[in-house]
């Protein structure tokens, strides 16, 4: 693609603005999505933080659940933070029974996972593919991935303090998740990631 990817956010819930905004910081058209109509005309979406049990809710409210994942299965790139990390698994530990998410990443993360260490906390994270400082990576009542099937990268893991070696954020193909927020900190090293996989998948 030699344009300006158009590129949704998941407006059900959340914090959409932070992502429009950093995702138009990262040279993207950013728009949020809550209608199929919407969904129709974006190259890539991003599943923002917030509350995974009531974006599914939401998801089925909106009748967006199969047809975003009829476009994950044609190759849509999808990034997801935190809430939008849960909504991308395939397995959630910790969940509420009747929370469901995309046809999305093959992983296992448990929900609040960090929560009963504490609530919210920062990090450094370095991740695989993004040259720099490592990132200020912010997480509040985040998942963490327990477990990657086939074909899942590790792109970033929790080095210090007693989650050391926790998997914080992960690849399939053209699906990314991440538990942290990099939405919050001003820092658009990883959307200006999503925006170059949105393009290259154009
Ligand atoms: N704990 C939330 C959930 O289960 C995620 C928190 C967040 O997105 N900041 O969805």
């Amino acid at each position: 693609m030699s344009g300006t990817p158009v590129i949704g956010v998941l407006a059900l819930q959340g914090d959409v603005r932070e992502h429009v905004a950093a995702l138009a910081a990262a040279g993207a058209q950013a728009v949020p999505v809550r209608r199929t109509r919407e969904l129709d005309a974006v190259d890539g979406l991003v599943i923002p933080g917030g509350e995974s049990t009531t974006m599914s809710r939401l998801a089925d409210v909106f009748e967006l659940r199969e047809p975003i994942d009829k476009r994950i299965a044609g190759g849509m790139p999808v990034y997801g933070s935190c809430a939008g990390m849960i909504m991308l698994a395939t397995e959630v530990l910790d969940g509420r029974p009747d929370q469901r998410g995309f046809d999305g990443i093959s992983m296992t993360v448990r929900r609040n996972a960090f929560g009963r260490q504490v609530d919210s906390f920062e990090a450094p994270v370095t991740i695989t593919g993004i040259a720099g400082e490592p990132f200020h990576a912010v997480f509040i009542r985040a998942p963490w991935v327990e477990r990657v099937g086939e074909g899942v990268e590790v792109l970033g893991q929790v080095t210090d303090g007693p989650s050391a070696g926790r998997i914080v954020a992960v690849r399939q193909g053209n699906l990314l998740a991440t538990s942290f927020h990099p939405e919050l900190t001003g820092d658009v090293r990883l959307h200006r990631y999503f925006v170059d996989l949105v393009r290259a998948a154009a």
